[in-house]
């Protein structure tokens, strides 16, 4: 018999396999509690939209060279990504609002940085799980319409049958954590590894944790790349940078981290992510995100850049490593050899 990995529950749910340094409140009535003191604590007020600039994209069309790597931060969890020659999506989203609702959940402080139909064609879809800010069923049905079979989905165990419901059938790949998917990139392959996060999943009421969530490597054109996902911090990042890296850009979740007692096991904070960049290795642009497009949780939504520089700048690593990104503003790697490792 195969022994079953520590992530794979008994009952076919998946679950964090290891403890948590702040105990998960969702199943102790936290839910209300965090409800009840939002009621009597006033809340800092969303953002308006000049608050919040766009960027200046520079975006290859229809794709970049297969040594030129540009990351392209549309807004949330969606990048961009042109490596190896292929343009690569993550966790598209470009909707008004994360919510299984059109007239009703949190809606966009800014639209996305670059329209659907404004894309280069997309060669792959990488998504990290299930949630609403990251899942979001008529882009889905946009990118299928748009390309079909030609696109290739990635996503962690449990997704490949909710794509199918959406008539997504080839080319999709359900992936566990390590699992690496070779795609054809244009001098040669582009890997795909599907890496652990500390997170949960669930659409409907009736669902919990039957999907598994992820983080992503993207190798490829002498590149490394992370994507994060959303999770909580955990004692992993070591793992993954000794296995899958060095990295030359990580994109890290660094929003919707308030309340702490409640946020923490599924939410990293900004030191929180600076921390995890640092146990992956500690070098390589890093790239914030997941703050500054959805409201989702309770601290002021334009602090968690402002406690990211505080941060790098409390751990001394080079200010040219970190980029804040405004949606739409591109950071491109230079060209030539990667820089030696450690
Ligand atoms: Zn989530
Ligand atoms: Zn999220």
């Amino acid at each position: 018999m195969s022994e079953r990995p520590a992530h794979h529950g008994p009952d076919g749910r998946f679950r964090i396999p290891w403890p948590l340094e702040v105990p998960d409140q969702t199943r102790n009535g936290g839910v209300l509690r965090w409800q009840r003191e939002r009621l009597s604590t006033p809340r800092p007020p969303n953002p308006r939209p000049e608050q919040l600039p766009p960027g200046t994209p520079d975006v290859a069309h229809p794709r970049a060279a297969a040594d030129d790597v540009r990351i392209t931060w549309i807004g949330h969890a969606t990048f961009l990504i042109q490596l190896g020659g292929l343009n690569l999506l993550t966790d598209p989203h470009f909707s008004r609002r994360a919510s299984p609702l059109r007239w009703m959940g949190p809606s966009r402080f800014v639209p996305p940085a670059i329209a659907l139909d404004a894309l280069p064609p997309i060669d792959a879809v990488l998504l990290s799980h299930d949630h609403y800010d990251h899942l979001d069923a008529p882009t889905v049905r946009r990118l299928h319409r748009a390309y079909g079979d030609e696109l290739a989905w990635i996503a962690p165990l449990g997704h490949a049958a909710w794509l199918a419901g959406m008539g997504i059938r080839a080319n999709v790949h359900d992936v566990d954590w390590w699992d690496t998917v070779e795609l054809r990139g244009a001098a040669g392959p582009v890997t795909v590894t599907c890496a652990p996060a500390q997170h949960w999943t669930r659409r409907t009421m009736r669902e919990f944790n039957n999907r598994l969530w992820g983080s992503f490597a993207i190798r490829g054109g002498n590149r490394c790349l992370y994507f994060g996902g959303d999770s909580g911090y955990f004692r992993g990042y070591e793992e993954i940078g000794a296995r899958l890296g060095p990295f030359d850009a990580v994109m890290m979740p660094i929003g919707a981290y308030d309340p702490r007692w409640f946020m923490a096991p599924a939410h990293m904070n900004p030191e929180e992510a600076v921390r995890a960049y640092r146990e992956m290795g500690g070098r390589g642009a890093f790239i914030p995100m997941h703050w500054g497009t959805f409201r989702l949780t309770d601290e002021d939504p334009l602090e968690p850049p402002v406690r990211l520089r505080k941060a790098w700048a409390d751990e001394h690593l080079p200010g040219d490593d970190l980029h804040v990104l405004r949606h739409g503003d591109t950071v491109r790697l230079a060209h030539g050899p990667r820089a030696p490792s450690k």
